[in-house]
């Protein structure tokens, strides 16, 4: 094997892989370098997304609100279910088998596309060489052309509440629990700190969410926000705005050990509260320790993620950064896109990331999702709009599956009927709303998608409505815009 590359790719999560396979299916000599290993010690692909994050987050969230379902969502539909019994270590083992198969997946995809596989670890040097060391500790320097540095997101610690792995954990940890903890706290009413609160508190935990901002959900939609906080309280989450965290001091020995959090509440006063467990969620940082020499010419920002233009080059020649370590929100289909945007223009193209249109999801039940700009934005550019909004309690789909919680809201420009944003929350919103999100990318107006037709019954209806919403020409609910 020689080791002069087209491409080195160094980070094997979903902007990386991503990068690796389409850069080698374009018919560039590419390698991509990985250091994380599986519980069994071995290197794995994927990166956060698959190993600890979207996926196995997923699994549990199904897993979860299936529990909770045959529990409190069987009676009205005339089923009855005596004594549905958990178990946690079973529900678990599910989740890493799917993690196992996907991670798994990836290894034959690069085998299939011609991509060189390396576990270990790789350090950008100057001149786009890379310096990568094997699993056994062997140095080799690889050449390449190019270097895509995909080396992801880590959580962030904060000192008053240092993870333990025990009593106190991250994101990471709370996917592996083994037993139901009697009271959760969860450090930031995020979206991770939303997903892993609901999954725990589905499965009989009694969750408490602390949160330092006033505003839920800040960057969402406000009105969607408001209406996911309700349905949230009604399914028994405890969610307290404008708590600061201070401070957090483990009590108890073995297996009575608890953590007494302090903190500032709202009206300015200290409290306290006592948890079984603890998941610090306050956000991811980009990851670069170890990574750049000193003389390799990249560049950070002032958030320490590196440096890149729209295309996503960095300031040193031919080397690029994609995902999580970069600017932008950090999403595995936003670092993805980026990834084969990167291999494209390695390859000559002249491809694009439409960064305006990038769907974002809470995967709570039921789902909250985004695409475009909120309300609050759109206000404040001072452009004129109009808004359609069409509630679940009136599809008649919605209404058969039980899930009547929840709206679509469509932002439309008032005079182009350009669709500006959409916002849901509702039973298959992450679904629901990619279907905006590809006629936003078509330049859709509102009549567009109004004059299409939608099958029946369909959760799908409910889109359709709140564009005809949006011209005051929804049919199965009065319109506030009359036309
Ligand atoms: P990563 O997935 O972090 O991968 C980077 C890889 O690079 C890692 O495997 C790391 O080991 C490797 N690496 C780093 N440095 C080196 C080095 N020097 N040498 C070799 N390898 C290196 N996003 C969504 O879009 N949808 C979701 O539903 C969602 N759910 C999430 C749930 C949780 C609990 C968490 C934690 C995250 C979730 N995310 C979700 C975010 C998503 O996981 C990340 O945005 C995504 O994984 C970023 O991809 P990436 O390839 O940039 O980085
Ligand atoms: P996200 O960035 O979406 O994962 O959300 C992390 C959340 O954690 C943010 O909403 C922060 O306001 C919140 N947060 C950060 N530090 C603290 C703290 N000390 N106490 C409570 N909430 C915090």
């Amino acid at each position: 094997m020689s080791d002069k590359y087209d491409v080195v790719v160094i980070g094997a999560g979903p902007a990386g892989y991503v990068c690796a396979i389409r850069a080698a299916q374009l018919g560039l000599k590419t390698a991509c370098i990985e250091k994380m290993k599986n519980s069994e010690g071995k290197g794995v692909n994927g990166g956060t997304c698959l190993n600890v994050g979207c996926i196995p987050s997923k699994a549990l969230l199904d897993s979860s609100y299936k529990f909770w379902e045959i529990q409190h969502g069987s009676d009205q539909h005339g089923i009855t279910i005596k004594d549905a019994g958990l178990d946690v270590p079973k529900m678990i083992g599910r989740k890493d088998a799917i993690v196992k198969q996907l991670t798994q997946g990836i290894a034959g995809l690069f085998k299939a596309n011609g991509v060189t596989s390396l576990f270990g670890t790789g350090r950008l040097l100057a001149e786009r060489k890379v310096e990568y060391t094997d699993e056994s500790g062997k140095v080799t320097v690889l050449e390449a052309d190019n270097v895509v540095i995909a080396s992801g997101s880590q959580p962030i610690d904060i000192p008053v509440a240092p993870v333990d792995g025990e009593v106190i954990i991250d994101s990471t940890g709370a996917l592996e629990l083994q037993a139901v903890p009697g009271r959760l706290g969860v450090i930031g009413a995020g979206v991770i700190g939303l997903e892993l609160g609901s999954v725990w508190n589905r499965l009989g935990s009694e969750v408490v969410l602390l949160e330092a901002m006033e505003d839920f959900l800040a960057i969402m939609d406000q009105q969607i926000a408001k209406e996911t906080k309700k349905i949230l309280t009604k399914q028994g989450l405890d969610i307290r705005l404008g708590c600061r965290v201070t401070g957090s001091q483990i009590k108890g020995r073995g297996k009575s050990k608890k953590v007494e959090v302090t903190y500032l509440g709202a009206d300015g006063a200290e409290a306290k509260e006592i948890f079984d467990k603890l998941i610090v969620c306050v956000g991811r940082r980009p990851f670069t320790e170890n990574l750049l020499a000193p003389d390799c010419g990249v560049a950070l920002d002032e958030r320490g993620s590196i440096y890149v233009n729209e295309h996503c080059a960095t300031n040193a020649p031919g080397v690029w950064a994609v995902g999580d370590v970069v600017r932008g929100p950090m999403l595995a289909h936003k670092g993805s896109e980026e990834g084969v945007m990167v291999a494209e223009r390695i390859a000559g193209h002249k491809t694009q990331v439409n960064y305006d249109i990038i769907t974002n999801v809470v995967y709570i039940h039921p789902e909250v999702a985004s695409v475009g700009r909120t309300e609050e934005q759109v206000k404040q550019s001072g452009e004129p709009y109009k808004i359609g909004t069409f509630p679940f309690v009136a599809s008649g789909r919605a209404l058969a599956a039980d899930e009547k919680d929840g709206l679509v809201k469509m932002i439309v420009h008032e005079e182009s009927d350009r669709v500006l944003g959409c916002h849901i929350v509702g039973p298959s919103a992450a679904d629901l709303v990619q279907q905006v999100a590809i006629a936003m990318e078509f330049g859709s107006t509102a009549e567009d998608l109004a004059l299409m037709v939608f099958g029946h019954p369909t959760l799908s209806e409910a889109v359709h409505e709140a564009a005809l919403a949006a011209n005051g020409h929804a049919i199965h609910i009065p319109n506030k815009r009359k036309r």
